[in-house]
């Protein structure tokens, strides 16, 4: 009797620890890979419209304001971010990242042409918001990874976008909580 209660009570300890550990990893997606060197440059390529300067630098500031000493800066370079049609309508953009451990030596955005007119930079209704993507994708640049739990549906990181959304423009607590981790 006396050791029935010993175990369960050892059981009950057992679960608030799984408990304690499963919360963090569950706040952001860190994939372990970073920009040693502090920055990452970023360039447009020609195929991206002149229409979406604005949104893709807001994009990136957005994460240079996320309170660390990582930056993202736009100069002439080969981290592009390209608007080609990618064949695939399951797909609104794309990063690709180049790395070699634990460095991250390039990244590029494919934004999917295939969507057209359905493409905006002023989060209109029915539409995919430049902004609300881009940056999304920048956050890959970081080595963060998709969130796909119903408690991340509020993040920048959550894994799908909806028609009209632009709330991955700002960053979520915990997507801040993820860059400052990194840098
Ligand atoms: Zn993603």
């Amino acid at each position: 009797m006396k050791c029935s209660k010993k175990l369960l009570i050892g059981t009950l300890l057992l679960t608030a620890l799984l408990v304690n550990m499963a919360s963090p990893a569950s706040a952001y997606q860190y994939n372990g890979r970073y920009w040693h060197q502090g920055y990452a440059q970023y360039t447009k390529d020609s195929s991206i419209p002149s229409s979406w300067s604005t949104p893709l630098a807001s994009a990136a500031n957005t994460w240079n304001n996320a309170g660390t000493n990582f930056f993202f800066y736009q100069i002439s370079c080969n981290n592009k971010l390209y608007y080609k049609l990618l064949g695939d309508i399951s797909i609104l953009a794309v990063t690709h990242e180049v790395y070699s451990g634990d460095s991250m030596l390039s990244c590029t955005v494919d934004f999917n042409k295939d969507f057209g007119a359905l493409w905006s930079t002023s989060g209109e209704q029915y539409h995919y918001d430049v902004q609300n993507v881009a940056t999304h994708e920048f956050g890959h640049w970081l080595s963060l990874g998709d969130l796909y739990t119903s408690a991340d549906t509020e993040k920048t990181m959550y894994y799908t976008i909806s028609l009209g959304e632009t709330k991955k423009r700002t960053l979520h607590s915990d997507d801040i909580a993820g860059i400052q981790s990194i840098y």
